[in-house]
């Protein structure tokens, strides 16, 4: 096909690729993030997709241990935790088109085989694959709905896994043509102590490995902990052939909230936008961003919150909690020191030495027996204490278990994920869920509608009665118990007006108290936080005033 034809048939979307070299974690979804986030305060229309080169079909079946928290999108997608950053930045919701891995690609390809669909031809890393490939980057750009997707590659140049992605980056910038797309490379530019100098040697070398896949960067961004002198810049323009407003710095931040600003300074929006031969528009309107890092960086109070989970020697497991308490936090000009605390290691003896100095509790989503009893310690003593509680899923599911053995008396309260054998299954798996075998993507997954109950707590923090929230778990409340536990003091606040599921349930007489079958923290954004953090920290800023 030529090029020339080519372009006639595609839409009028620019495209922006964020390639890594050197080495992994120099933080390309956050620049994708930051520069999405500058071009839509110039008013353009952006949205940014994610590319993983690994095999699994999608990495909802994958321990947190490996790459951290599974994120959900609305349209039930379970997607790279990038797609999290995405939307707490844009505050623009992503779907399942913007998060492919190499799993999914392959079995788009292998199921087209297997109908016959290649007509007998050889199937082929190129050009099936890269085909595939390039199909999915333009899936969204046809949408209609964005002036410029960002695509951001998984890995690092020269990986042996991300190879098909960098052919097809180098196809579709030959089918474009000049100006329709551009590549961003984040590389490292690394200070010797020893000789007391950036070096610049890796960033070369980066470049040369890009060149032999056949792609010419177009703007370089050398993730650096020192100022990158003008010289030096002017020495890395000349070695990997582009211009030098187009040597961007990207220092260390103390925040990841500070990097759009910090890109703004470095004007890679400008430059990004010159070479796209897209018009500035405007100066970037990012008042509202301004005044969340200057409220995040000067809080008038601070309050200790526990997070008690079972993956917290990863942090990014629990990215968007800790995210979400960022948002919430600044919203109550409050800094939220968040305290992780193991849930295999919370024991009835220890309980009050770990958790008493909190103002708040938070039990974490989960999966598996693995520290189950402890998170159900922490819910009771945070129950007993007046302390502020938030359960999220499988902490909501505690809450439940918990509420059931010691209010209600059922000594073998459990989930049936837990003890199948219990003849107390306050949570139970639905009817549909029960013939399901497979693991992957057969969850509750995805946006379902809840309708709150007037005149409850949880009614208190939304101000209205009819939400939408992300759910991402197999086992429910069982409603065969509702009633008892409605007699005691555990009322179910928040249910599926189309099922009868109940999302949310709160304590009476508890000053707050609130377990959530759904994920609130993947719809907390800077520019909306989400309610139940925002008045979570509130409730526990009061109770730490209280005293
Ligand atoms: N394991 C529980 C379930 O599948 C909770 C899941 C979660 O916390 N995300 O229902």
């Amino acid at each position: 096909m030529n090029p020339v034809t080519f372009q006639t048939t595609m839409s009028s979307t620019k495209y922006i690729f964020v390639t890594g070299g050197v080495t992994s974690s120099l933080g390309k979804g956050i620049i994708s993030a930051s520069l999405a986030t500058l071009l839509q305060a110039r008013g353009y229309k952006v949205t940014i997709q994610k590319l993983d080169p690994y095999i699994n079909v999608d990495p909802g079946t994958l321990n947190p241990y490996e790459h951290g928290e599974c994120f959900v999108t609305n349209d039930g997608a379970e997607t790279d935790l990038d797609l999290g950053h995405y939307e707490r930045f844009l505050n623009v919701p992503t779907s399942q088109d913007n998060n492919v891995t190499t799993g999914r690609i392959y079995q788009t390809v292998i199921n087209k085989e297997r109908e016959g669909a290649y007509l007998g031809k050889t199937v082929q890393v190129i050009p099936h694959i890269t085909d595939e490939i390039k199909r999915r980057i333009k899936l969204l750009g046809q949408t209609g709905k964005f002036d410029i997707v960002i695509t951001e590659i998984g890995g690092t140049v020269g990986d042996i896994e991300s190879q098909p992605y960098i052919e097809a980056v180098r196809q579709l910038k030959w089918e474009l043509g000049h100006g329709n797309l551009i590549d961003i490379h984040l590389t490292l530019v690394p200070y010797l102590a020893a000789a007391g100098e950036l070096k610049t040697k890796p960033t070369q070398h980066s470049v040369k490995s890009l060149l032999e896949f056949g792609i010419q960067p177009d703007i370089l961004v050398c993730r650096s902990e020192r100022h990158i002198p003008k010289d030096m810049r002017r020495k890395i323009a000349l070695f990997c052939n582009v211009t030098i407003n187009a040597v961007v710095e990207s220092l260390d931040a103390e925040s990841i909230y500070d990097v759009p600003l910090l890109m703004l300074k470095e004007e890679l929006d400008k430059v990004a936008l010159a070479k796209l031969n897209l018009p500035q528009k405007k100066e970037p309107d990012l008042k509202q961003w301004i005044d969340f890092v200057h409220k995040l960086k000067n809080p008038a109070h601070e309050v200790r919150i526990g997070l008690v989970g079972k993956y917290i020697e990863l942090k990014d497991a629990y990215k968007s909690i800790a995210e979400s308490f960022i948002h919430a936090g600044v919203a109550n000009e409050c800094k939220v020191k968040l305290e992780w605390i193991h849930s295999e290691s919370i024991t009835p003896g220890n309980v009050e030495e770990k958790l008493g100095k909190l103002k708040g509790i938070l039990v974490a989503p989960g999966f598996g027996d693995r520290g189950i009893e402890g998170k159900i310690t922490a819910i009771k003593y945070a129950r007993e204490n007046n302390i502020p509680f938030l359960g999220i899923c499988l902490g909501m599911q505690c809450a439940v278990i918990e509420f059931g053995r010691n209010v209600l008396g059922y000594k073998d309260a459990h989930s049936s994920e837990m003890n199948p054998k219990s003849k107390h299954k306050v949570i139970d798996m639905m009817q549909e869920q029960k013939k399901i075998t497979a693991k992957g993507g057969t969850m509750r997954l995805g946006a379902y509608p809840c309708k709150i109950k007037k005149g409850t707590k949880a009614f208190a923090v939304y101000g209205k009665e009819n939400i939408s929230e992300r759910h991402r778990h197999r086992y429910e409340f069982n409603n065969a118990f509702l009633k008892e536990y409605e007699k005691k003091g555990m009322i179910a606040s928040g249910i599926n007006p189309e099922n009868n599921l109940v999302e949310m349930v709160e304590l009476k007489n508890h000053p707050w108290f609130i377990g959530v079958q759904y994920h609130p923290e993947y719809k907390s954004t800077v520019a909306k936080p989400h309610p139940l953090f925002v008045k979570f920290v509130k409730a526990a800023l009061e109770k730490k005033n209280a005293k």
